[in-house]
């Protein structure tokens, strides 16, 4: 499936907000399906409200936003999508600045494509689990052991249940 959403839906023109000066602000709410944002990332979802608001060093960007990441699980290897929140706040300087990560463009355009970006590569990597208590796959037969049981690990224990049962006599 190569359907995604264009990246273009993170541009944001701000010339309202430039032009009303300090103190103005405006909210909307993300609600986008999959979503290509940077040539090496695709997210499943967007999802979350967004403040952004005028201050005199630019447009503060505010929010929590949910998204949903494909790809392995690191432990059992199934395609999982996780859902990773970013919570947002960051300046965009206006005009740019060479101290600032973030400005808005020229023609007051604000990308949010870039935050979103940085946010989702730190959020991910520890890698992606398909869930919190991800059992993983045996060592020694590769089962995965969020479907099944293997016979490996009974083994192992066996001898210890053994000295056990004869402390206990
Ligand atoms: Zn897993
Ligand atoms: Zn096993």
């Amino acid at each position: 499936m190569n359907t995604y959403v264009s990246n273009r839906v993170l541009k944001i023109n701000v010339g309202f907000l430039l032009a009303a000066g300090p103190g103005a602000n405006h909210d909307s709410v993300f609600d986008v399906p999959t979503l290509k944002v940077a040539e090496d990332l695709t997210v499943d979802y967007v999802r979350g409200p967004i403040r952004l608001s005028r201050t005199a060093a630019g447009i503060l960007v505010q929010g929590k936003l949910e998204t949903g990441i494909a790809g392995e699980c690191y432990r059992c290897l199934d395609d999982v999508t996780q859902n990773v929140t970013i919570p947002v706040e960051e300046l965009y300087a206006y005009p740019a600045s060479s101290t600032s990560e973030f400005s808005v463009h020229e023609d007051a355009v604000l990308d949010l494509a870039p935050l979103i970006r940085a946010e989702v590569m730190i959020a991910s990597t520890n890698g992606i689990l398909c869930r919190e208590d991800c059992k993983g796959l045996c060592p020694e037969c590769g089962t995965n052991l969020n479907h099944s049981t293997c016979n490996c690990t009974l083994d192992n224990i066996d001898p210890r249940l053994a000295g056990l049962k004869q402390f206990l006599k």
